[in-house]
């Protein structure tokens, strides 16, 4: 056979492959039988075999690569993979849309698409000159693993797009990748067989199998992809909306969910959302909610986003599910602060497609009020991410003879004495030296938010308490590198990392300390307050009630809490030690009541002409939020403001993934940054 005739049959044998995957795939409309199919690709195989040079990436044949990936390299999003606020109310979701309203311009009309948000994982695959040269998970949202090998193994998306318009060509396109709940079943047979820990709920048998490291055994399981996401590159081809967006996937031959609606106002939205409800399960694969997203691109980039999600789009979920299983036990927990909070341990149910074996009771006085008790059958109530809780206790399966749960009196950690204060439904372990509060108040002391000690976490803390290299958060700053490195599992290197960082948040401002020393009733808020209010601990901790209290903000029961809180010895005693290791527990000037630093380390590059300020006016703003203004484009900017005429900036921009901002959406920023 001669060369070039091999390589007609074998891309005709691949665009049959190509097409028949589509059919069964993507539209489920098989044309052909198995074992036709089958013969096709093994004629590709063999072909392909005698002639290797004629592989290409994008051949059917190469779904499933024989290198096993080790370690899941991290790779950056071009831009970020925001997640969606909730919400699971009708209330809720008029709020969202009011807000909507709002933010538009007024009698602004206004349209949205709604879907069904499937419950799998998030996935960005890009596209290069039409081949799938990257798919990655959302991780963070800001960085993602590269699964590409075990996504190319997914038969319904595409290796190759069969398009001529080269912009096509080059494109990011996001869906959800799933497991369908009939596919759940054989596969945990087989895992338990093997003594393999079976699969919680399809989204986890999903995530198992996306990182498994040999892609051979990933084609052996039966992933799915829906997609609802394309890049909108607006310039160069007239996508204009969400609904034309998935409508461009279908024509690329992708999967997409057909379960799609558009609505002309809210209540609308609210009657896909009640119908989906009630037939959630008529779909063969997991769905817990639906979501609603502003139809125009114009629109959604006006709308923005917050910090952590969009503003043109919401996750409708679902009413929760509720389930009854027998309570066994409950067990008590001490947190940083004392207060000892009820646990149930249950019968294991199965509860919103995972296995729950434990709920939160709240608190003492929800357990009395409930009069749950030892062996009763209660009813549990779970939705979404929520954590499961005791709802009810159904009275009429209450074994005869049950006696009435006896809250503990002494605490379970270290035996003191716990006291219930009058207008307290929490009972609190009063011991300050109590193990319990004294890791968790390490681990709070070191959190992120607080003093941000990286690689201080609870495992480490418990090592060193039980090691007796600590007792409190202030003995962190006398550890040697020595002591550290002698520990288990630890070495020389990362004894060094947690020196530095121990060093590195001795540096931390004043706020942060304040939130750090875990006073009760002074969370992040008040701690900032606190820190616009005095110069140092010291004169904080020798202020009065009267005085704290009338800091707007801080109320009574905070006011008594932070001196009672300096009042203690042991505390005192902490408190000297961060100051002889040098910790900040003053600053020289109160921090700026009325402008906050919300720029703080970013970067714009502004674009075209902007109507409010000239350009060095806008960067003036910047900077004073603490920001800093730069005349171009590159990986280190934060946002691009888009004036009118904007040009290759924003091309770049696009580009790169850069958070691109509309005059108007500066303004409010800015607005935002002035009312803090
Ligand atoms: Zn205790």
């Amino acid at each position: 056979m001669k060369k070039n005739d091999v390589k007609i049959e074998i891309e005709k044998l691949r665009s049959e492959i190509n097409r028949h995957d589509y059919m069964y795939y993507v539209l489920a409309q098989p044309e052909i039988e198995d074992i036709q199919y089958d013969r096709l690709m093994k004629r590709l195989e063999e072909l392909e075999a005698q002639f290797p040079e004629l592989i290409t990436p994008d051949s059917p044949s190469q779904r499933v690569s024989g290198e096993p990936t080790k370690v899941f390299p991290v790779v950056q999003h071009r831009r970020p993979m925001m997640s969606l606020s909730n919400t699971y109310s009708e209330t809720e979701i008029r709020d969202f849309d009011r807000r909507v309203r709002s933010l538009l311009e007024k009698d602004e009309s206004f349209e949205y698409v709604c879907e069904l948000k499937i419950d799998g994982l998030a996935i960005s695959l890009i596209y290069q000159d039409g081949l799938l040269v990257r798919a990655a998970t959302r991780g963070d949202g800001e960085q993602g693993d590269d699964v590409t090998n075990n996504v190319k193994t997914i038969r319904s998306v595409p290796l190759r797009l069969e398009t001529n318009q080269t912009d096509l060509k080059n494109i990011e396109v996001r869906g959800e990748i799933y497991f369908y709940r009939a596919d759940l079943l054989p596969l945990n047979e087989e895992r338990v067989k093997n003594e393999e820990v079976p699969f919680a709920n399809p989204r986890n048998a999903a995530a198992g199998s996306l990182k498994l490291q040999d892609a051979r055994q990933t084609a052996r399981r039966p992933l799915k992809m829906f997609c609802y996401w394309i890049e909108p590159s607006v310039e160069k081809h007239p996508i204009t909306d969400h609904l034309t967006g998935l409508e461009l996937l279908k024509s690329l031959k992708f999967p997409v969910n057909h379960n799609y609606t558009l609505c002309q106002n809210v209540e609308e939205v609210i009657q896909f959302w009640r119908n989906w409800q009630q037939k959630r399960n008529s779909v063969p694969y997991d769905i817990d909610g639906v979501v609603a997203k502003v139809n125009s691109y114009q629109q959604q980039e006006r709308l923005g986003s917050t910090a952590k999600s969009p503003r043109w789009a919401i996750a409708f979920k679902f009413k929760t599910e509720q389930k009854e299983t027998v309570l066994k036990e409950i067990v008590w927990q001490v947190g940083r602060t004392g207060v000892v909070t009820p646990v149930a341990i249950l019968q294991p149910v199965k509860l919103m497609g995972s296995t729950v074996s434990r709920a939160t009771l709240h608190n003492v006085e929800e357990l009395l009020r409930l009069d749950v008790r030892i062996g009763d059958t209660v009813l549990l109530e779970k939705g979404g991410d929520v954590i499961p809780k005791v709802v009810h206790v159904n009275l009429d399966k209450r074994t005869p003879g049950s006696m009435a749960y006896q809250p503990p009196t002494s605490c379970p950690a270290c035996q003191s004495p716990l006291v219930k204060e009058a207008d307290e439904v929490a009972l609190r372990c009063e011991n300050v030296a109590c193990p319990e509060q004294v890791s968790r108040r390490i681990e709070h002391f070191a959190s992120r938010r607080a003093m941000d000690i990286e690689g201080l976490g609870d495992k480490i803390v418990d090592l060193l308490i039980n090691n007796r290299l600590i007792n409190d958060y202030g003995d962190i700053y006398r550890l040697r590198k020595e002591d550290i490195a002698a520990l288990e599992r630890m070495g020389e290197k990362s004894a060094s990392n947690l020196i530095n960082a121990i060093q590195k948040s001795k540096q931390k401002p004043l706020e942060k300390v304040i939130f750090a020393l875990g006073i009760p009733f002074v969370g992040e808020g008040a701690a900032r307050l606190l820190a616009k209010n005095f110069l140092s601990i010291h004169e904080l901790a020798h202020s009065s009630e009267e005085n704290l209290a009338s800091i707007d903000g801080i109320g009574e029961k905070t006011a008594q809490s932070v001196l009672h809180f300096f009042e203690n010895k042991s505390n005192q005693d902490v408190l000297k030690k961060l100051e002889d290791a040098g910790v900040t527990l003053a600053q020289k000037t109160l921090p700026q009541e009325n402008s906050s630093q919300i720029f703080k380390d970013k970067t714009f590059v502004f674009t075209g002409t902007l109507e409010k300020y000239s350009r060095d006016e806008a960067a003036e703003q910047v900077r004073r939020l603490g920001g800093q203004a730069s005349s171009s484009v590159s990986q280190n900017t934060d946002y691009v403001v888009v004036g009118s005429s904007a040009g290759s900036k924003y091309q770049k921009a696009l580009d790169l993934g850069i958070k691109i901002l509309t005059e108007k959406e500066f303004i409010s920023l800015l607005e935002s940054g002035k009312n803090t």
